[in-house]
């Protein structure tokens, strides 16, 4: 329950102010912004605190700054892309899944647009999509606070009633805690979420970096740095137990791999349980190598005065040609004639079967998610509520929740901050 204060009432010293609302939303990212409106909408006095001296820092980022904002598919296939923790989504997909956030940005004047279930502002400005949660929260009269970190809540027992910043102390009903994760911590996002449910005595997941490049343990194939590998499929390994497969595109950069394949695998990566991940690349997974044998037999047949190099760049970039055969052992100039029986198979079984052992992933700094977080377990998944401490809620980031790339972090943002919101 609210205290008695009010509105700024000097207490410790002139500049701590008391004050008293019905909602403290903490964060003004996606999350927040969208738990703060919808709270408003059904009536409810609020007010956010951000840290940031502006809202959205990580949303204006999102998709390169064109913001894939949903994926346009059906609740069950949004479930799907959390892994083993979507089935806590149900319920905050079924009241506001991507349709209903496609509808309500349309509502609010953003024309979006659909490429390949990926919706993004027609725009292609993320600021647009920042613009009508801000214009929103203005038209209802939400009081935002910039430059203003929440340092604690206030909770005796388990009790909570506010939150306390460096110069104000907030008496309210319900908390919605949308501080976001750990990755990309310059947006703000640097853990205090996990310091309030620890407060409360929530237990936190080990957050790792999600959705990040990874490290490779040589630098054997630093010579692809920049080299793009479309349509390729990979299985990553946990010692020799294959944990993820990923079909799609990756690229060689300075410090390793990255690329949409590889940021859906990096989740799976650092496992404790695992003493050394490897990848396993297929360069052509819809060909047994059966037939990548007989098509590779063909192009030798038609090209049998050229150096094997040269046949092998008519199949893969020529990198990577260059690269396969040292790799395998094989002279670049060898003429296509002469080439042995067991050469060619050695090829073709690296195309198919290239092995790349992982060091690690890349930090948290450069990670687009954060893997972990505050327990499932312990939130009702049909408000958003602690069910420790009652009036904290939970939503966005924060909550021990990952979703694949194409628009699936930024949806769970929007339902589980929408759902707190009505809830608290
Ligand atoms: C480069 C990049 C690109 C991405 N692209 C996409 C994409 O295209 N599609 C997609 O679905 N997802 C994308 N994501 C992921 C997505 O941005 C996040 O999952 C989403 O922003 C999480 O929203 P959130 O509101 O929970 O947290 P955040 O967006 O991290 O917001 C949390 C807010 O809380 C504030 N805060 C933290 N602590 C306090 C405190 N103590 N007091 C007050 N305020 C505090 C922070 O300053 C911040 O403003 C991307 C992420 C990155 C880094």
């Amino acid at each position: 329950m609210c205290s008695d204060f009010t509105n700024s009432r000097d207490l410790i010293s002139g500049q701590n102010k008391a004050m008293k609302t019905e909602i403290v939303v903490i964060g003004a990212g996606p999350a927040g912004m969208m738990a703060a409106i919808a709270a408003a909408e059904c009536g409810k006095q609020v007010i956010i605190f951000e840290k940031n001296k502006s809202a959205g820092k990580k949303l204006l980022l999102t998709g390169n700054g064109r913001c894939n904002l949903t994926n346009a598919v059906n609740n069950s296939n949004l479930v799907a892309g959390f892994y083993k923790n979507g089935r806590f989504l149900y319920k905050a997909f079924a009241q506001f899944g991507s349709q209903e956030l496609m509808d309500w940005f349309s509502g609010q004047d953003v024309p979006l647009m659909i490429d390949d279930n990926r919706v993004f502002p027609k725009s292609q400005h993320s600021a647009d999509i920042l613009k009508a949660l801000l214009d929103r929260v203005k038209s209802l009269e939400i009081e935002v606070y910039y430059n203003s970190p929440v340092l604690e809540l206030i909770v005796e027992g388990n009790l909570l009633s506010g939150v306390r910043t460096a110069t104000r102390t907030v008496f309210c009903n319900s908390v919605i805690v949308a501080t976001g994760g750990l990755s990309w911590t310059k947006t703000g996002s640097d853990g205090d979420g996990y310091r309030f449910a620890r407060q409360v005595s929530h237990s936190i997941v080990k957050p790792k970096p999600g959705l990040v490049g990874l490290e490779l343990t040589d630098n054997a194939q630093s010579g692809l740095t920049g080299l793009t590998l479309t349509g390729i499929a990979a299985g990553l390994y946990c010692d020799d137990l294959l944990v993820a497969v990923e079909k799609g595109d990756m690229i060689f950069t300075h410090y390793g791999i990255s690329g949409p394949l590889i940021l859906n695998l990096s989740r799976f990566v650092a496992n404790e349980k695992c003493k050394q991940n490897y990848l396993v690349l297929d360069l052509f997974p819809d060909q047994s190598v059966e037939s990548l044998q007989h098509q590779m037999i063909l192009i030798i047949k038609e090209n049998t005065k050229k150096q094997l190099k040269n046949v092998v760049s008519l199949m893969v970039p020529e990198r990577l040609a260059d690269f396969i055969l040292t790799s395998c052992n094989v002279k670049q100039s060898t003429q296509v004639s002469q080439l042995k029986r067991s050469d060619l198979l050695n090829i073709i079984r690296f195309m198919k079967t290239w092995q790349l052992p992982i060091s690690k992933s890349r930090p948290f700094e450069e990670a687009m998610v954060t893997v972990g977080g505050v327990s499932l377990t312990e939130i009702n998944p049909s408000t958003m509520e602690s069910k420790i401490c009652s009036g904290l809620f939970f939503a966005g980031e924060v909550l021990n929740l990952d979703g694949r790339s194409g628009g699936f972090n930024l949806q769970a943002a929007f339902s589980t901050g929408r759902l707190a919101g009505i809830k608290a």
